[in-house]
C-alpha cells in the first residue's frame, strides 16, 4: 500500500481508504471465486493494483472521459483506475458471469459510483468509449477485431483516443500491422523489478 502512496502522492483520504480496503475485499472473494492466483495475493498491490495504475502514469484521464475495460476478470485494470479517477466513467466487462459478480461486489463494497459492470462478450458491445483499457486478454489483432470500432471520435484528452493495453515481452510481431502505435516502457516509471519487462501499448486506429 505504501507503494501506491509513493507513486500517487495526491490521493484523498477516501481514495487511500478504498485502496487500503481493496486487499481484504479481494481476499474474501478470491476464496470463493478465483480471480487472482493465490500465490499472487502476496504481491497484490504491486502485481495488480500498481500495474493497473501504470496507465495513470502515462495518461491523466480528464473528467467525463469514458473508459471500457475488456476482459476485466476480477476488475483489473478497471477497479484501481476507477478509484484513482472518480470523475471518469468505467465500463468493466467480462464473458464469465462469476467474475462480474466479484467486480460488482467490489464496486458495492467500495461505493464506486463511476463503475458499471456487465457480463457480456467484447464482440457484442454497442457503445463507444474514449479509451479501451485491457490486460492479459488476447493478442492485439484479435482484440482490435472485437472492439476496434468502439472508440469514440470525441477528443479531449492529452493522448489520442484509442486502446491502452498492458503487455509484457517482445511485441514487434504482434503489433506489426498497426502503424499508429506507441509502446511505453514501464520500467523507468517504477523501481519494483516486476515492471522490468512491462509495457503499455497505446494504439490509435
Ligand atoms: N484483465 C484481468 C486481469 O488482468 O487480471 C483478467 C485477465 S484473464 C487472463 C482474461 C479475461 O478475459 C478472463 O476473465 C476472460 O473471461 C476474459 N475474456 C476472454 N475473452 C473475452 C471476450 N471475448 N469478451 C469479454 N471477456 C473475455
Amino acid at each position: 500500500m505504501e507503494h501506491i502512496e509513493r507513486y500517487f502522492p495526491d490521493l484523498t483520504n477516501e481514495q487511500k481508504d478504498q485502496f487500503r480496503r481493496l486487499k481484504e475485499i479481494y481476499e474474501y472473494w478470491n476464496l470463493r471465486i478465483n480471480v487472482i492466483s493465490r500465490k499472487d495475493m502476496d504481491q497484490f498491490y504491486t502485481h495488480h493494483v500498481l500495474h493497473s495504475l501504470a496507465i495513470a502514469r502515462i495518461i491523466d484521464f480528464k473528467p467525463n472521459t469514458t473508459v471500457l475495460d475488456v476482459g476485466t476478470g476480477g476488475g483489473f485494470p478497471g477497479i484501481p483506475l476507477a478509484i484513482l479517477f472518480p470523475e471518469v466513467s468505467f465500463h468493466l466487462v467480462d464473458s464469465i458471469k462469476k467474475k462480474i459478480k466479484v467486480v460488482q461486489a467490489v464496486k458495492d463494497s467500495l461505493g464506486l459510483k463511476n463503475v458499471k459492470a456487465d457480463h457480456i462478450r467484447a464482440e457484442d458491445l454497442t457503445e463507444s468509449y474514449h479509451f479501451i483499457v485491457s490486460r492479459a486478454v488476447t493478442a492485439m489483432p484479435r482484440f482490435v477485431d472485437w472492439v476496434g470500432n468502439r472508440i469514440s471520435k470525441d477528443q479531449f484528452n492529452d493522448l489520442t483516443n484509442g486502446i491502452l493495453y498492458l503487455k509484457g515481452g517482445d511485441l514487434k510481431e504482434e503489433l506489426r500491422e498497426f502503424p499508429k502505435v506507441t509502446i511505453y516502457d514501464l520500467a523507468p516509471l517504477f523501481e519494483e523489478p516486476f515492471f522490468e519487462t512491462k509495457k503499455l501499448v497505446h494504439l490509435v486506429l
